[in-house]
């Protein structure tokens, strides 16, 4: 339509790990936002800007699909998609505008404390769950070790006592959740933080205007944080 909004839209996590953190950036770049109100979208009152508050899982989808310009999402999930759209042969192009100081996990394999591992081949003819199947399937392959991968949204860690699965694949930060469940952290497969990314394709100039705005503004808190 004629009166289209060039309103800069930027996905984030509505609840959840990443969801603080972001608001506390947009926060410090100088963005007033109301977030209190329950609302999808929140307008940001001094910029023109709209902030889409989503699951994590949906924001690297709405900017590869260009229907966000940009998100604050985990290297994580936006690796885990691009592998699957690669995989269906859909799009997949984003653009790594910043690696955020926030949000740092790792994906790891994880075994029950009584067995001895003794690396990867270990897994050799074992069934691993996890959330992260194309991850995993990846890091398999280049190990070249055959496993079974069974993909659960939730409740990755009690699979093995519950019988599901040998091992599994999951997020990491302290281990404490590890050690709750019994379980081991025996291998490290991917290295995660939070990332800003900006659709491709994106050429509306005061829309660029505003991202080059911003940026100066991310890097300086980051350095004052570091
Ligand atoms: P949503 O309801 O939005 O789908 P979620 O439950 O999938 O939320 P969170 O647990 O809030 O997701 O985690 C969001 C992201 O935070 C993860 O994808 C990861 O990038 C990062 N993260 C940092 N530390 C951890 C951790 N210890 N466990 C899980 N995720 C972590
Ligand atoms: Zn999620």
């Amino acid at each position: 339509p004629a009166t289209e909004s060039k309103r800069l839209r930027i996905a984030m996590q509505k609840s959840g790990r990443l969801s603080v953190d972001s608001q506390a950036l947009f926060a410090s770049c100088g963005l007033k936002i109301n977030l209190r109100e329950q609302r999808l979208i929140a307008h940001v009152e001094n910029m023109d800007i709209d902030i889409l508050r989503v699951r994590d899982d949906d924001i690297p989808g709405l900017v590869m699909d260009g229907v966000c310009d940009l998100g604050i999402v985990g290297e994580n999930v936006l690796e885990e998609e691009s592998l699957q759209r690669k995989m269906d042969n859909d799009s997949f192009d984003y653009t790594v505008l910043k690696r955020l100081d926030f949000g740092g996990c790792r994906l790891s394999i994880a075994v029950p404390q009584e067995e001895d591992y003794t690396g990867v081949a270990s897994l050799d003819g074992k069934t691993i769950a996890t959330t992260y199947p194309r991850l995993l399937a990846r890091y398999l392959k280049e190990q070249g070790v055959n496993a079974r991968i069974v993909n659960l949204k939730g409740s990755v860690e009690v699979a093995p006592r519950a019988g599901l699965a040998d091992a599994i694949c999951d997020l990491v930060s302290t281990g404490a959740t590890l050690e709750a469940n019994g379980l081991k952290e025996v291998d490290v497969i991917y290295r995660s933080k939070a990332v800003l990314i900006q659709r491709k394709g994106l050429t509306d100039s005061k829309q660029l205007q505003l991202i080059n705005k911003l940026m100066p503004r991310i890097n300086g808190v980051m350095q004052a944080n570091e």
